[in-house]
């Protein structure tokens, strides 16, 4: 039987996916950039979502000069729509130390690449893999799924011994070239999202199913063990401020959720603290945010703004322009719901 990365590799050429953007090579290598760009997007996104993302933001920060001497602003801006902004302000941060005190240059192993923000184990390696051909195993969730299947593993990659216990078994399955690294990296993520799926994996198209222990021994859905998630409830109120075609806005930077977005503005006073004009309840919208269950009551307040004390924190925006400012994806569906930006393009 061959080994296991040359079934990975002559599968992967005929069926993986192989006209991403970012595998364009240019003398014959990656662009980090592009990886490095797409490896963040895809952390917690799917690749339909990120396909259309990636292209966009290539077109306005071509090169990581051109991100760094951008504002975060700008970058949240274009990132509006993938959610999970901090991976946005991440790359910002890691454009500026890659120029500014890195001259420009990009980190030549995993380990270095670690030391950029938003950088884990498995992004590095990945990373690293695809443009320097270096030899180190990436475990991101569909890699760990193939192999925990293969071995029959309950492992769920939550503590450190198991970790260690997965680095150590796809540390041995990394072939011996470095030309195929990049490859194989990518491959066997391939493997999990097309083939390893999480529900109904196709293992009567796996290349790798001879000697697949879960396959072998009928016990593939045993594998891996589902992680049971404790999930925190969080209530929060939104009152949406509105002056006839305006909303009230603030840069969020006090809460994690949501950080550098603007949403509806908090703590207001009356110029001549006269109280503020009465608030209507809107209505509740129950969202899902990584492991938290968050209930948001939402309230509107008509009200004159040149009666408010209004700060540089504050941000008035019109109704046709909330399409074009970084605002969460939900506060756009309650303007929608309730027709405050029925007018925008
Ligand atoms: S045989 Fe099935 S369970 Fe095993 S690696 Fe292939 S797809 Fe996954």
């Amino acid at each position: 039987m061959k080994k296991f990365a040359d079934r990975l590799i002559k599968w992967g050429i005929k069926e993986g996916r192989t006209t991403l953007p970012w595998k364009d090579k240019i003398n014959g290598s990656y662009d980090p950039y592009k990886i490095w760009v797409s490896e963040m997007m895809l952390q917690q996104t799917r690749l339909s979502a990120v396909l259309p993302k990636f292209n966009q933001f290539i077109r306005i920060f071509p090169n990581v000069e051109k991100l760094a001497n951008s504002t975060l602003e700008d970058v949240i801006q274009v990132w509006a729509g993938l959610g999970y902004y901090r991976r946005a302000r991440n790359l910002h941060e890691g454009a500026k130390i890659i120029v500014n005190e890195r001259g420009k240059i990009f980190p030549k192993n995993a380990a270095d690449w670690k030391k950029i923000p938003g950088i884990g184990m498995s992004t590095s390696a990945a990373i690293s893999s695809f443009v320097n051909g270096e030899r180190v195993a990436l475990l991101d969730a569909n890699v760990c799924r193939v192999l925990c299947r293969r071995y029959c593993l309950e492992n769920t990659n939550s503590r450190v011994k198991e970790k260690e216990q997965l680095m150590h078994l796809a540390t041995n399955l990394l072939p011996k070239k470095k030309s195929e690294m990049a490859q194989y990296s990518q491959y066997i993520m391939d493997l999990g999202a097309i083939v390893c799926k999480a529900s109904k994996p196709a293992c009567y198209k796996c290349p790798v199913s001879e000697d697949c222990k879960s396959f072998n021994s009928e016990a593939v859905n045993l594998y891996p063990k589902k992680l049971k998630l404790t999930r925190r409830e969080k209530q929060i109120t939104w009152i949406l401020t509105i002056d006839r075609d305006l909303i009230l806005l603030e840069r969020q930077n006090k809460e994690e959720l949501w950080k550098s977005l603007l949403v509806p503005a908090t703590e207001l006073k009356m110029k001549g603290n006269s109280p503020l004009p009465r608030k209507k309840f809107l209505g509740s919208y129950q969202i899902k945010v990584s492991n938290c269950d968050l209930t948001v009551n939402v309230w509107k307040r008509d009200c004159i703004f040149d009666t408010l004390k209004l700060t540089t924190h504050h941000r008035i925006v019109n109704k046709i322009m909330i399409s074009k400012v970084p605002v969460p994806r939900l506060l756009e569906k309650v303007l929608k719901d309730f027709d405050f930006c029925s007018n925008s393009s």
